[in-house]
């Protein structure tokens, strides 16, 4: 079968032809995929410009994490059936170290990425655990479930930064991270979601086509200016950062009301300066999040359940796999926001 793979540490991604998935062991399935999301972090992958090291020991490997798709072949007591409609948490626990032992399988020191650090979703089959797959709900098809990784994403960073009904919440990033925390946010009923980016029209779009009108482009002027302009200049209760770049945060603190709380979810190659007496004297809580809980997955499946349109203008691209390395290109150069393939 066609495998868009991760081969050496270096930029690029190569297309192979692999031995199909073998068959499943206790407790795995195999996963037919039917459609897979290029996630920001692909795109990092590809570009191969740091922060992604610890994928050299285990290449080369078939990359994708943002996947869903049915079951296909079960393994003895795996508990699905086949044809079984799944999403997938790309996260393996190794089930024996001190966290996993205590019942904390997010917590694993040595868990393992799927699609990172051992095969993933852009090729037709995958084996997996069978505990990482959630089901599907029937009216949610497979591009939203693919969607489910990134939204999980949103959620935990929303619930982390504990948004609460009336609060005035500002995301930083346009990207589909970015749009997945806004739309967490208003679901967890913000009454007003601003969201910030540079001079990232097709983003800007998808966010409309979201419902969301407070758009602060930061190439126009200072964020703290626009952002206190549109808020009458009443600092926001909560932020949400999803860019990648430590400066961000400190434009974001910069509008963050005292004692409010600041999350992190951006996976940043650089450090942060922070000027400690301002943020001491203000109480801010920077805190940081990163992958989703299992509970925050079964709270997203039942938010995609309750209306699957209102998430579907985050797909802006759909090709096959074999177009693969178009669509990381599209998405490298931000041309689109979230490219789905279908192997
Ligand atoms: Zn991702
Ligand atoms: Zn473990």
């Amino acid at each position: 079968m066609l495998a868009l793979r991760k081969t050496a540490a270096a930029f690029g991604l190569e297309f192979a032809e692999v031995p199909e998935a073998p068959p499943p062991g206790p407790g795995d399935v195999v996963v037919e995929v039917d459609a897979v999301g290029i996630c920001g972090s692909d795109v990092h992958a590809y570009e191969w410009t740091g922060g992604y090291e610890f994928m050299t020991p285990n290449l080369p490997l078939t990359m994708g994490h943002e996947f869903a798709g049915r079951v296909w072949r079960t393994g003895t007591g795996s508990g699905w059936q086949n044809q079984a409609r799944v999403a997938v948490i790309p996260f393996v626990a190794c089930g024996h170290c001190p966290s996993c032992r205590a019942d904390e399988a997010r917590n694993c020191t040595q868990r393992q990425g799927i699609g990172l650090t051992r095969d993933g979703g852009f090729a037709r089959q995958v084996r997996i655990p069978a505990r990482c797959c959630v089901a599907v709900p029937d009216n949610v098809d497979m591009e939203l479930a693919a969607l489910a990784e990134p939204l999980g994403v949103g959620a935990e960073a929303v619930l982390t930064g504990e948004v609460r009904l009336g609060d005035t919440v500002l995301v930083l990033g346009p990207g589909t991270i970015g749009q997945a925390i806004a739309l967490m946010a208003r679901l967890a009923g913000a009454a007003r979601v601003i969201v910030a980016g540079r001079a990232d029209a097709p983003r800007f779009d998808v966010l409309r086509a979201l419902g969301f009108t407070e758009i602060v482009d930061v190439a126009d002027g200072p964020l703290r200016d626009q952002v206190m302009a549109l808020t009458g200049g009443r600092p926001v209760d909560v932020v949400l950062e999803a860019t990648g770049v430590p400066a961000s945060l400190n434009d974001g603190l910069s509008v963050l009301r005292k004692g409010g709380i600041i999350v992190a979810a951006g996976i940043h190659a650089d450090a942060l300066t922070l000027p400690l007496t301002d943020f001491v004297r203000q109480r801010h809580q920077l805190r940081a999040t990163h992958g989703a809980a299992r509970r925050t997955w079964d709270r997203v499946m039942a938010q995609l359940s309750r209306d699957p349109e209102a998430f579907r203008p985050m797909i802006t691209h759909r090709l096959p796999l074999s177009r693969g390395l178009e669509g990381f290109e599209l998405a490298r150069q931000r041309a689109a926001s979230k490219v789905i393939l279908t192997p």
